[in-house]
């Protein structure tokens, strides 16, 4: 991967940096510690699709390895992904000059998709108003208030 290109959260495919759990930190006992895939909107394969959404954890022991898969399953969002997606494609150098809706068909998403995405980013804290290949983003139209 070219040093500039970077996803939200390059998580997928590695090991976590420290083999302890992920609930308390203990390494567990043989026999005990487990590891598994679990769910993760923000986790985006810089090159396939096949692996977006999944990160590894470790645990201690099965109770901890449940909290993990629960608190993953809980923080899961759609939105998140398909932004994380249409990030990606934006980086590709076909895509330098593209419009929206081309980073859009690039990513493989449909139009509800786009607008989720969309709608994630805009309701943080710190929305993105570009994507990492420079192509602007619009904001979610804002709702009229009062009068
Ligand atoms: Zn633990």
């Amino acid at each position: 991967m070219p040093a500039h290109i970077s996803s939200p959260a390059p998580r997928t495919g590695s090991l976590p940096e420290r083999a302890g759990c992920g609930v308390c930190g203990e390494p567990g006992t043989a026999g005990n510690a487990q590891g598994a895939l679990v769910a993760d909107s923000s986790a985006i394969d810089p090159y396939d699709f096949a692996f977006d959404g999944r990160r590894y954890v470790v645990a201690c022991c099965p109770e901890h390895m449940r909290t993990l898969v629960e608190e993953a399953r809980a923080a899961w969002s759609a939105g998140e992904q398909w932004f994380g997606q249409l990030c990606r494609a934006s980086l590709l150098n076909a895509m330098r000059d593209a419009s929206l809706d081309e980073i859009r068909a690039h990513a493989r998403l449909d139009d509800a998709a786009l607008r989720a995405a969309l709608e994630w980013n805009s309701a943080r804290k710190a929305a993105a108003l570009t994507l990492p290949g420079g192509q602007i983003l619009p904001m979610r139209p804002v709702p009229a208030s009062g009068c």
